[in-house]
């Protein structure tokens, strides 16, 4: 089972124009449209097999006369209906970007400062830096 994103969809496609272009691929599980807001949606393909083939047809092509980007869905495919909320901010299921709390992302004007984190990581490796209490 595969989960590929569509993006870049007209406001009024609709769950069967998409299961249109998409089942000469294989066979479906689940088609879920975005509606509010509209634009996106997603297809579980039975075969993942199935879904690389169709990432690697449709995106780009032309649907319903709009340009639609095809790729594969992060995150977990699972069969459930309904909630498919992707945060856009932490590209995360489950929640929606309006209620990240994972701060530092997208459409906040704050700083990020980067912490050169991986520079001490590869110290750690050694344990030459202990602290003892
Ligand atoms: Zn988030």
């Amino acid at each position: 089972m595969s989960r590929i994103f569509i993006g870049g969809l007209p406001e009024d496609a609709s769950r069967n124009e998409l299961e249109k272009e998409f089942e000469s691929f294989g066979r479906l599980r689940d088609v879920w449209v975005a509606r509010n807001p509209p634009g996106f949606g997603f297809i579980i393909f039975e075969d993942a097999r199935d879904a690389e083939d169709a990432v690697r047809e449709m995106d780009g092509k032309r649907v319903c006369g709009s340009r639609i980007r095809v790729e594969f869905a992060r995150g977990p495919a699972t069969g459930r209906k309904g909630r498919e909320e992707k945060c856009y901010n932490c590209n995360k299921f489950g929640h929606m970007s309006r209620d990240c709390r994972n701060p530092g992302g997208g459409n906040s004007h704050s700083h990020r400062r980067s912490r050169s984190r991986s520079h001490e990581r590869s110290r750690d490796r050694g344990g030459e830096r202990r602290y003892r209490d």
